[in-house]
């Protein structure tokens, strides 16, 4: 606070853009393209940018096939995943078309798994095609399944790369945009045509605000006045990589054939960009919402999710799986069964704790996890309510729409 009290009151921004995750930037760089006389912040609370989501997660480049074809996610995805390989061809930043395949181990997968096919060709997911078991060793000669699927569009990428060059290309072409790392946003006063947005450096006035915390989004929005209507859960996911020796087991990505009933994809094997091979990752209820390690705890965090119905009403339907997950987090031995399902030649010194993320879950009263995306508009606002994965793949996709959101709603001129 620079010594006194008060924030110092710092410059005008046509646009603040809350959160230097993918979401926010993506947003930030879209406007940027389509309106140049734009003057844009981007104000995150991190020293750094991608610091949460962004920054943890699998670094695939999902294809689109697992989500209700014609919905949100299924096209975003699509989209933005060309676009982000364009994007990434074009500014050097490395990735890989590698593939991937989903691979059913039991007869009571394969129903789901003709699900996730026949949603991909609706879909019109680029050359997918349905494997046997030969198929399944030719591709990945240390797995065994009963019935796969190839999804030959599938890539891997590191999204904080991605991040920074978005960060790069707004301050270089914009005018006069900033984005500002150590400051977090703390309040926003509402003033009849601006919002003074409050951080814990300074302060700046905004005719327009954009919310893209991610883990903080529904607190963000309570400081905006605006009634959510749903809450961000913490959920955890662990990673283990393979060790030197045992990454030749691993030549792609393989995933299990997730449960519909689910939010989250199942501990899948994810070759890096980096060359090293990661699986994981696990969902387990977190105490703390930026919490990386396994007992990380935050007294307001827990009770802002324990306190609410809806978590409870989750936690009821969906106790037997979240019980599994616990006791996987905690066991290293039953965290490499769950691998061994994949890849039974498996064993214990093939295996080595790495890193964890936390995704931003967001539960509706009612107990149901929100699957699209949710963006919601009020007065001078927009907030992004629930950007999960595929966000990081879809981001390019989700700032277009949010440029169009702002244009038509904020009125700004073509
Ligand atoms: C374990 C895991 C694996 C995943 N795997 C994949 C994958 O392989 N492919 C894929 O496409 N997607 C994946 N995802 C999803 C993807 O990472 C997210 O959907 C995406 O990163 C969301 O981006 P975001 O910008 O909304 O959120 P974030 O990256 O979390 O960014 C939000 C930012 O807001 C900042 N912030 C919060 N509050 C404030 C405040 N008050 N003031 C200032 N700044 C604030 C935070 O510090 C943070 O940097 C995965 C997610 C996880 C957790």
């Amino acid at each position: 606070m620079n010594g006194s009290t008060l924030p110092l009151r710092g410059e005008n921004f046509d646009i603040v853009v809350i959160g230097g995750g993918i979401v926010g930037l993506a947003s930030a760089y879209k406007i940027m393209l389509n309106h140049p006389e734009i003057r844009i912040a981007v104000l995150e609370k991190e020293e750094k940018l991608a610091a949460h989501q962004t920054g943890h997660n699998s670094g695939v480049i999902h294809s689109g096939l697992y989500y209700t074809p014609g919905s949100n996610k299924a096209r975003t995805c699509t989209k933005g995943r060309k676009e982000l390989v364009d994007f990434a061809k074009k500014h050097k930043i490395p990735y890989e078309i590698c593939g991937k395949i989903i691979v059913a181990t039991k007869v009571k997968e394969l129903a789901n798994l003709e699900t996730i096919l026949r949603n991909g060709q609706e879909s019109d997911i680029e050359d997918i095609e349905k494997i046997g078991p030969e198929q399944i060793k030719e591709i990945e000669p240390s797995c065994e399944g009963i019935a796969g699927i190839r999804v030959p569009c599938t890539g891997i990428i590191d999204f904080t790369k991605v991040a920074e060059k978005l960060s790069q290309l707004i301050e270089k072409k914009g005018n006069g945009n900033k984005v500002l790392t150590s400051h977090t946003v703390t309040a926003l006063d509402k003033h009849d045509f601006f919002t003074r947005v409050v951080t814990n450096q300074e302060s700046f006035d905004a005719k327009y605000i954009i919310n893209c915390a991610g883990l903080q989004c529904d607190r963000v929005a309570k400081m905006d006045n605006v009634a959510p209507g749903m809450r961000i859960v913490p959920f955890r996911g662990d990673y283990y990589e393979l060790t030197e020796k045992a990454q030749k087991k691993v030549k792609g990505l393989i995933y299990p054939v997730p449960d519909p009933a689910l939010p989250f994809l199942g501990v899948h094997f994810t070759r890096t960009i980096s060359g090293n091979v990661e699986c994981g990752p696990n969902a387990v209820f977190s105490f703390k919402r930026e919490g990386y390690g396994k007992t990380d705890f935050s007294l307001a965090d827990s009770w802002d999710a324990l306190s609410y119905p809806g978590l409870w009403k989750m936690f009821f339907k969906y106790w037997r799986y979240g019980l599994g997950e616990y006791a996987r987090a905690f066991s290293r031995k039953l965290f490499l069964k769950q691998l061994q399902r994949l890849i039974p030649s498996l064993q214990d010194e093939d295996i080595k704790p790495c890193k964890a993320g936390v995704r931003a879950q967001a539960i509706e009263p009612n107990g149901r996890p929100i699957d699209d995306f949710k963006i919601e508009r009020k007065g001078n606002s927009i907030h992004v309510l629930n950007a999960p994965s595929p966000a990081a793949t879809a981001s390019l996709a989700i700032g277009e729409t949010i440029n169009q959101i702002a244009t038509d709603y904020f009125k700004l001129k073509e």
